[in-house]
């Protein structure tokens, strides 16, 4: 070959290289886990809810993965005494470098509750969480709603916003949202019938569907804001979580993504487009973002739906 031709093909060898690298470097997500310190499905003993800790804390690790869990503090009280076995669990998030948000006391819903109930139930739910995570030396900043219910009408979502802002938390949206709470609970339901056969084929279907999840999440952004916005993950701190979460954060490596931290996670301008339609619904935000874009039907078409077997397990 001639030479100038062989520079010329290195260039732009080169060029693609960096550019794949480039892509790849840009897609984000962040792994977010609600329901803190656990959902344990009845299997509560401290031995159980601490191995169930214990794995999730140490797939974040293995995967570099700066988390966030959002804690329901009343988890952490047994007839109104705190059990500090349960608060050493949300040690042990904040000690391997993992960051806690506020997702309520009681985890309610605001679409049920008045507005002072929920408010009040917000700064109940700081109390302990406030202390560790000053022990620690981050900042409790984040809001995560119960169902994903941010307000049934405009003007309700706004003043839960204000009130937010005024004592120092930014809410936190889900763009993947998902049903691993169904996957979640059929698998503790196998578990404590001992049916391994039946929890590997779940654990195996949970890891697909996640990834339809997230390519269907990933197709609505780029159809939405012509790109792949920075994504941000929902799961739940269960048995489910606890024993495929290496499994699945491989997965969401394979499509190249770079885990990153709530706030960076926030930093894409996609999170400050505005909402404008609202209802009764616990959804994601792309699904949220579309809506008030006035999206309708075929825009919504192909979200993965939860195998049937799952759900006639969760009955
Ligand atoms: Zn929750």
């Amino acid at each position: 070959m001639n030479y100038k031709i062989q520079n010329w093909f290195t260039t732009i060898f080169i060029y693609v290289l960096i550019s794949v690298q480039l892509f790849a470097q840009n897609k984000k997500i962040c792994i977010t886990v609600d329901d803190l310190p656990t959902v344990s499905y009845g299997l509560n003993t401290p031995e159980f809810n601490l191995k169930l800790t214990q794995n999730i804390v140490k797939a974040f690790k293995a995967y570099n993965v700066p988390a966030i869990g959002y804690v329901n503090e009343q988890k952490l009280y047994n007839n109104s005494k705190l059990v500090k076995s349960s608060v050493a669990l949300l040690e042990l998030w904040l000690q391997n470098g993992m960051e806690l948000g506020n997702h309520t006391y009681a985890h309610i819903d605001f679409h049920r509750s008045t507005f002072n109930a929920y408010t009040s139930n917000i700064i109940k739910g700081e109390k302990i969480t406030k202390q560790l995570a000053k022990k620690y030396n981050t900042k409790l900043q984040y809001f995560r709603h119960p169902y994903l219910r941010i307000g049934l009408r405009a003007s309700q979502a706004d003043s839960l916003n204000l009130f937010l802002q005024k004592h120092g938390y930014i809410p936190a949206p889900v763009t993947i949202d998902n049903d691993d709470y169904l996957f979640a609970y059929a698998y503790s339901k196998a578990f404590s019938k001992k049916d391994t056969t039946l929890m590997k084929t779940i654990g195996k279907d949970y890891i697909t569907y996640m990834e339809q999840k997230l390519l269907y999440f990933e197709n609505q952004s780029i159809k939405l804001f012509n790109r792949n916005i920075s994504q941000t993950l929902l799961i739940h701190a269960n048995l489910l979580n606890s024993k495929y979460l290496n499994e699945l954060l491989a997965m969401i490596q394979s499509h190249g993504y770079n885990f990153v931290s709530q706030t960076e996670i926030l930093r894409d301008p996609a999170y400050q487009e505005p909402i404008t339609k609202y209802g009764n619904w616990g959804i994601s935000w792309i699904d949220r973002w579309a809506l008030s874009r006035g999206k309708k039907g075929d825009f919504f078409k192909g979200d993965p739906v939860t195998p049937e077997y799952i759900k006639e397990l969760t009955k």
